[in-house]
């Protein structure tokens, strides 16, 4: 390579390449992986170097030269985070600048933000003490510094209490040679012991731990208390007690207090946390503190899979089913499959654990190209669950719930233990209607029902965030007749609390836990054990540990049985059973009801009777027959725009460009829900029964999308893997 080689930058922007720049004529080369400030048009944007090359498809003259270099302390990106990303794009089919400047934390996507440093500690060299035994003399605050610093290694916090010359006088310090700095080590504590482990339990970590410093998948398929956690536990011990890093990535509401502490007590040292919701400044320094491979632990959801570990030795998935681990817009990678094909390349190990396993990685592990461990019974010997399906259709029902759920809720109230009632649907009703003519509140930029928040007096929309207040009488025949149909969390609270009113009830969802800290005061309350009742969403089916809890109600979930999503069975299997994985992990037995209008449903009963894994073997059987993934492999080329018929002009145009070859095309279809935010929504499914075939068609045929005409009044994008319609 020549001396002065091409600079190969991903910039964030909606455009399917890197771009070349020269190299400053007089500064340094642009290491790989560091910032770079170029001439973008007539703006300045801050990009990462992605390669360096020898030569451009643009003629020379065309180039211009790089503006600054922004890190020049340490590349921000490692070479194997750059291949992994790379990989991405290519997988994807995102625009690379987007993949590679999204993987920085924001801070860093600016100029004028460095990888900050590890903060310092000074402590005395031999000369600096004799310099102490001197004397004051005149130099009194120089003095004061210098015994400060005999006590020991300082931080620099500390040194400025001395006074306001501080800085100027440590300067000096250094300078004679008196003081040395050095990075302040991160935190230890007594990793406290866990217990001892089960047989089952032991052969996984053994077998995981077999594989340190090599790929291996691990499916770690245990019921909700099979102790999973004491397993990640067990293996994160290893891999930092021999100097490693690690990464455990959670679902977004997975990341609670409780176990990060837990974590930080077993571990003895604080996580590095890292997820969306932090402050700026907080995210930047958990990253650098990982890219500096000072913070040994990374816990954090899914965008965290893109830390740099300089030492990385082991990647733990929890949850790995849960929808959130793919991102939904931009670019719609899935965490699970990218932290697989990461440890691929490092030569790590992976475990992807859950109590329901994706039907993805359950036909990994029956083929054999994952190490499936069961664990099957629950570590401290409580017992699962048992079962009672209500049929609706014979029931009392007020507010949702049927009056043999309010009885056994009584009744487990009685005894003085903990229950729960749990429906995935927020706010008050989902149908505010008119008895007089019929008329409906929905949505005007959406195909969806207003819902009623009743406490607030709104009506809102789930889906783009409209808002209005809820009118007095029928917009359409002003008669006085509206009322609600249907229940949702906040109706079921009133129902109970009028029903138990002396007992604490406490709401679970996007609503009553929006303040911060509301959501783990209320885990805390439930975790203290006192006589409670919980009404709650999805938010109820992650991952924690009510040892009171012995009742659990399940309130609805007949719409996954007749959805248009095919993957709508697996979602209601994996929900049902999360969230009766909730009962009875303490030492009482512990019950699920089953609300449902469908009790003779095939696969409503196969579940219930069988559980999860038939289950979910009888869905692959069905996903075979269909060709659908996991059997097959799937691309969504998905549009949307005001008009629809510009949406449905480009979908066309894109299926007549499509090459020919084994893919099979479906659509234009619209999405399942069509009008959202008020654009129109809609797609082309594209089917192969092998991914070489499927990304041998797509890579060619995305040229053409690019200049294609329609294009430009759509908003368009290529889902890989998609997991929504
Ligand atoms: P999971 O992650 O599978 O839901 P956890 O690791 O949280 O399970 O374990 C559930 C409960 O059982 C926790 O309270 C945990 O401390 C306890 N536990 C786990 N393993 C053991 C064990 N080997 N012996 C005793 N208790 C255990
Ligand atoms: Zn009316
Ligand atoms: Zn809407």
């Amino acid at each position: 390579m020549s001396c002065r080689p091409i600079i190969q930058v991903a910039l964030p922007v909606p455009v399917p390449r890197l771009f070349d720049y020269l190299t400053p004529t007089d500064g340094p080369v642009p290491p790989v992986g560091a910032r770079v400030l170029v001439p973008f048009g007539r703006r300045r944007l801050v990009g990462l170097v992605v390669a360096h090359s020898e030569g451009s498809d643009l003629p020379a003259d065309r180039l211009l030269p790089v503006g600054e270099v922004l890190d020049t302390d340490m590349a921000l990106l490692d070479a194997h985070l750059l291949a992994l990303l790379q990989w991405c794009w290519q997988y994807y089919k995102h625009p690379p600048g987007e993949v590679v400047i999204g993987a920085l934390p924001p801070a860093l996507r600016r100029a004028g933000t460095e990888l900050p440093a590890p903060p310092l500690r000074y402590r005395l060299t031999g000369a600096g003490r004799e310099r102490l035994q001197e004397g004051p003399g005149r130099a009194a605050v120089q003095h004061a510094m210098l015994q400060a610093l005999a006590a020991g290694p300082t931080a620099e916090q500390s040194l400025a209490d001395i006074g306001s010359r501080w800085r100027k006088t440590l300067a000096r310090l250094l300078e004679e040679g008196w003081v040395t700095g050095e990075p302040v080590p991160p935190d230890r504590l007594r990793p406290r012991r866990g217990p001892e482990l089960t047989p089952d339990q032991r052969g996984v970590v053994d077998a995981v731990g077999d594989d340190l410093g090599r790929f291996r998948c691990h499916l770690l398929d245990g019921v909700t208390g099979s102790g999973k956690t004491e397993v990640y536990l067990q293996l994160l011990e290893r891999v930092l007690g021999d100097g490693g890093q690690a990464l455990v990535l959670v679902p977004e509401i997975g990341l609670t207090p409780q176990l990060l502490r837990r974590f930080r007590l077993r571990l003895g040292l604080q996580p590095a946390v890292l997820h969306s919701g932090l402050a700026a400044g907080d995210r930047l320094q958990a990253w650098a503190d990982a890219r500096r491979g000072r913070a040994a632990l990374v816990v954090g959801t899914r965008s965290a899979l893109f830390t740099p570990l300089p030492r990385l030795g082991l990647i733990v998935l929890d949850e790995e089913h849960d929808a959130s681990f793919k991102q939904q817009d931009g670019f719609r990678y899935s965490a699970r499959d990218v932290a697989v094909k990461r440890a691929a390349e490092l030569q790590i190990p992976v475990v992807l654990g859950s109590a329901t396993p994706s039907l993805e990685s359950l036909s990994n592990a029956m083929q054999g190209r994952y190490d499936w461990h069961r664990l099957r019974e629950r570590a401290t010997r409580a017992v699962l669950p048992s079962w009672r399906v209500l049929d609706l259709r014979h029931q009392e029902v007020a507010g949702g719930l049927a009056a043999a759920s309010l009885e056994a809720l009584a009744e487990a109230l009685g005894r003085g233990e903990q229950a729960m009632v749990f429906l995935n649907r927020r706010g008050y009703a989902p149908v505010l209607m008119c008895q007089s003519c019929g008329w409906h509140a929905s949505c005007e930029r959406c195909d969806a029902n207003l819902t009623w928040h009743r406490a607030a007096g709104r009506l809102c929309c789930h889906h783009c965030g409209h808002q209005r207040r809820v009118p007095a009488l029928c917009p359409e025949c002003r008669a006085d007749a509206l009322m609600s149909a249907g229940a949702g969390t906040q109706q079921l609270e009133e129902v109970l609390e009028r029903r138990f009113p002396t007992t604490p009830i406490l709401r679970f969802d996007r609503d009553a836990t929006a303040r911060k800290g509301v959501l783990d005061r209320q885990i805390e309350a439930v975790r203290e054990g006192g006589p409670c009742l919980l009404v709650g969403t999805q938010m109820l089916a992650k991952g924690h540990h009510f040892p009171g809890m012995t009742l659990v109600v399940i309130v609805n979930i007949d719409q996954a049985l007749y959805s248009a999503d095919y993957r709508a069975l697996e979602r209601m299997g994996q929900t049902v059973q999360q969230v009766a994985g909730r009962a009875g992990r303490g030492d009482r037995v512990g019950t699920v009801i089953l609300q449902t209008l469908h009790p003779e449903h095939p696969a409503l009963e196969l579940l219930l009777r069988e559980g999860y894994e038939a289950y979910a073997r009888w869905l692959l059987d069905e996903r075979r027959l269909a060709g659908l993934p996991p059997a097959g492999y799937q691309a969504l080329l998905r549009a949307d725009a005001h008009e629809r018929a510009e949406v449905e002009r480009f979908l066309q145009q894109a299926a007549a460009a499509f090459p020919a070859g084994a893919t099979r095309l479906f659509g234009p279809m619209p999405a399942i829900m069509e009008r959202v935010g008020g654009r129109s929504r809609m797609y082309l499914m594209l089917q192969a029964e092998r991914r070489s075939e499927l990304h041998g068609q797509i890579d060619p045929w995305l040229q053409r999308l690019w200049s294609l005409k329609s294009a430009r009044k759509v908003r368009w994008s290529i889902d890989v893997d998609p997991q929504e319609l």
